[in-house]
């Protein structure tokens, strides 16, 4: 089958499920979409990714370039022996897995992007979504744990390994006496704001607790900190911010969003001097995503895209 356009495959690895799409990433939209639980079996997991890759190139023509946006820690040293792997996750059967490889195998030449999930996702929403237009800006995901994809000049930045922004050391709130969540850190952003640690500190999903709940406020304003470090680090234009917890439960989205960007610009306290960041204008600075729960599998995509383009750059 010839088509107008090459068709690029992407893979979303998430810790509980594997999203597999294929697309031409001329728009956000796909053609086809499935999603594999991701078991303590990797082998097994990525034998039916590959199988559906195959069936999806016989009904929708060849794939140009695949990408993946995985769950981490990943190896991205495409110098390393261990390049495209996922490294010291705690997640079961899952440590010092080669992603790559068995994806190399089965389709012999074909470029492959691979990054983390939050810089997928940072690219998904740069090209498509909440970030269009924008060559600066950070994606931030808050759910079962707490990532954060930078892409300064139009690149995600990797660097030593990649950020890992959910594990900032936090300053104290007034009047929090909570420990925080995190296995390796206790307080750090990811221990005081994630999903789980709503459940630490009050026995109870973030989804369950009354809007009034103190937790909420919080947790919001611990995230405003973090968001203002992340402003004062890398002078974003935007930050996105998905994840479910951002959803706000019975909160809703539109209070949550609203005491973020409260408490962010009282965190600032004026010092950086941007009408970006005026009240109001800030409605514009921290925002949703808008390609929602398709923004990682349509990152993935664009990772396939660039792979694709730089492979025929060095052709
Ligand atoms: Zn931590």
């Amino acid at each position: 089958m010839s088509t107008d356009a090459p068709i690029f495959g992407g893979i979303e690895s998430g810790g509980t499920k594997f999203v597999c799409a294929v697309g031409d990433a001329r728009s956000s939209a796909l053609l086809a979409r499935t999603q594999f639980d991701t078991t303590d079996e990797p082998s097994e997991v990525l034998a039916k990714v590959i199988a559906w890759f195959k069936d999806a190139e016989r009904a929708h023509g060849p794939l140009a370039a695949l990408g993946v946006a995985s769950f981490g820690p990943l190896d991205l040293d495409e110098r390393s022996s261990t390049y495209g792997f996922i490294t010291t996750t705690p997640k079961p059967g899952w440590r010092d897995t080669d992603i790559l490889g068995p994806l190399r195998r089965a389709f012999p030449g074909l470029p492959l992007g691979f990054d983390t999930d939050v810089n997928g996702a940072a690219l998904g929403e740069g090209r498509w979504g909440a970030a269009v237009g924008l060559d600066d800006f950070v994606y931030i995901t808050v759910g079962t744990g707490i990532g954060g994809g930078a892409v300064v000049r139009g690149r995600p930045v990797h660097g030593l390994v990649h950020p890992e922004m959910g594990h900032m050391p936090m300053p104290q709130i007034d009047g929090d006496t909570f420990a925080g969540a995190c296995r390796i850190h206790g307080r750090c952003w990811e221990g005081l704001c994630a999903g789980p640690s709503f459940r630490a500190r009050t026995g109870k999903f973030a989804e369950e607790l009354a809007p009034d709940d103190p937790a909420w406020d919080l947790a919001i304003r611990s995230m405003a900190h973090a968001l203002a470090t992340i402003t004062y680090v890398l002078s974003p234009k935007r930050i996105v911010v998905g994840g479910s917890v951002r959803k706000g439960g019975r909160l809703g989205e539109r209070e949550f969003f609203a005491r973020l960007r409260r408490h962010h610009r009282e965190v600032l306290n004026g010092y950086i001097a941007s009408p970006a960041l005026a009240e109001g204008a800030i409605d514009a600075f921290i925002v949703p995503p808008v390609l929602g729960d398709d923004a990682g599998v349509c990152g993935a995509i664009s990772l396939a895209q660039g792979a694709h383009t730089t492979a025929r750059g060095r052709a």
